[in-house]
């Protein structure tokens, strides 16, 4: 069985790393890798490959930055020809990014030269596959959203992380055919590097001390595409640099907007630097006395470290990280900033680590596969 798994931006790369890597070994499957360079930079991508030994893609669609409409339909232009020549039987997309609901589409309507069996009957498409599928966060004006809810749509396999996900899809309407909670692949890959995160010299490089530091992320549009809300965020979170330095590995896409928000982040306060590599973050939060982020993989991430997790948005789609997790959904008032960061500094969160978030989701997800196919 021929699988061409999909990859396009960083989010994309800590789930598809252990995809790859026990399809690759099973017999029976032949995996192929598509990079459709929605992220390009090495910050974002070439680093990625390195920290979690991916194997160089196969191919490397090259989009780049554009609009919504441009880079849908550019990885849609460029992926369709790679079905033509690849003719696989199943195409996995992982996550919620542009990418992935590109490829879902081009896939759920190419025909191809050779049907196949599948489920008893002739198949005349590849089979389409969602790694972490039915996550909703009910907000439309979030991009992602869009992503997720049009992927599952039109994908035949749906593997979930949290329980919450197999609710949506069953409220959705999904067959329980489709729909298989497996765990988390992303937590997969975070289990699997973190002993070589502790040997990364970062802390040491940035002089920082484990537990004396905040880290924080943002990127999400609503947060960072706006001057005046991103002033808003900076300016609260200010005050906490004042008791703890906070280390800010800063998104280009965050970057250039930071000078028009006011907020003058001295250099005492805070550690501005650029994207850091996968192990060097891990390390970076496993030692963090807080992390603070709009991300949504981080709200999972530190769950599973056990370390207290800040969310500066109204909502999440990963809501068991709210109910068994370390996460505190705070969104962006500065008020509610300062109180979270006051209950969490004297109750910090203790969570525990959600069902099947073990290392063993994508061995779970090919088993599943296996069985599908009928590869013995
Ligand atoms: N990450 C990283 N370096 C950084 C910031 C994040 O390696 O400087 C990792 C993080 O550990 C997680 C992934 O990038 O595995 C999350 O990506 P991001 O926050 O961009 O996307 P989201 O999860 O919000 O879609």
């Amino acid at each position: 069985i021929k699988v061409l798994c999909v990859a396009g931006a960083r989010p994309n790369f800590p789930k598809i790393a252990p995809l790859m890597k026990v399809l690759g070994e099973t017999e029976g499957f032949e995996v192929h890798l598509v990079h459709t360079g929605q992220h390009y930079d090495d910050a974002l991508s070439r680093v990625f490959f390195e920290d979690l030994k991916i194997p160089k893609p196969d191919l490397d669609l090259e989009v780049g930055s554009a609009s919504h409409a441009l880079q849908t339909a550019e990885v849609m232009r460029r992926f369709e020809p790679v079905l033509e020549q690849e003719q696989p039987q199943a195409v996995v997309v992982v996550g919620d990014v542009n990418s992935t609901i590109a490829c879902a589409l081009v896939v759920s309507k190419f025909p191809l030269k050779q049907p196949f069996m599948w489920r008893g009957k002739p198949r005349h498409r590849p089979v389409m596959i969602h790694v972490e599928a039915g996550l909703r966060s009910f907000d439309e004006e979030m991009p992602e959203e869009i992503n997720r809810r049009l992927t599952d749509t039109i994908s035949d396999l749906l593997f979930v992380t949290e329980m919450d996900a197999v609710t949506n899809l069953r409220n959705e309407g999904v067959a329980e055919e489709r729909i298989h909670f497996v765990g988390n692949v992303m937590i997969d890959t975070l289990l699997a590097a973190r002993d070589k995160a502790m040997q990364s010299g970062i802390l040491e490089e940035l002089e920082l001390e484990k537990d004396k530091y905040a880290l924080l992320t943002l990127h999400r549009p609503s947060n960072v595409d706006d001057s005046t809300v991103l002033g808003k965020i900076l300016g609260a979170l200010d005050e906490i640099a004042a008791e703890r330095p906070i280390v800010f590995p800063v998104h280009p896409r965050t970057k250039p907007r930071i000078a028009d928000a006011g907020v003058a982040l001295s250099p005492e306060r805070w550690k501005l630097i650029d994207p850091v590599g996968y192990l060097d973050f891990l390390r970076l939060m496993s030692s963090a006395h807080l992390v603070i982020t709009d991300s949504g993989g981080i709200q999972e991430e530190t769950t599973v470290l056990g370390v207290p997790c800040m969310t500066l948005r109204e909502n999440t789609e990963r809501p068991v990280t709210l109910s068994e997790g370390t996460n505190r959904l705070v969104g962006i008032d500065p008020d509610a900033i300062r109180a979270s960061w006051k209950a969490i500094s004297q109750d910090p969160p203790v969570g525990r680590v959600p069902r099947y978030w073990d290392g063993q989701a994508a061995k779970r997800i090919v088993a599943v596969l296996a069985r599908e196919f009928g590869v013995q």
